[in-house]
């Protein structure tokens, strides 16, 4: 079953949504702030979200606009 790839499969990533989106559609795998590839699973929700990825967003100072930031990376504006 598992390729030993870790816990990665089991946390939802921060990715920015526009990828998620188009990821959806092809089902092309992503880049997590983590550096995780990774195809966005069909419920996120049910996941923790990945602490890397947290540390990731918080340290990039997204000021305050954390909400709903779980699945989709927030706004993900800033490069
Ligand atoms: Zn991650």
């Amino acid at each position: 079953m598992s390729h030993g790839d870790g816990d990665h499969e089991r946390y939802a990533h921060y990715v920015q949504k526009d990828k998620i989106m188009a990821s959806a559609l092809d089902g092309t795998p992503v880049v997590a702030l983590c550096g995780k590839v990774w195809v966005p699973g069909r419920d996120p929700k049910k996941y923790p979200v990945c602490p890397m990825c947290k540390e990731i967003y918080e340290s990039m100072g997204a000021g305050g606009d954390k909400d709903g930031g779980k699945d989709g990376g927030g706004k993900g504006g800033k490069k």
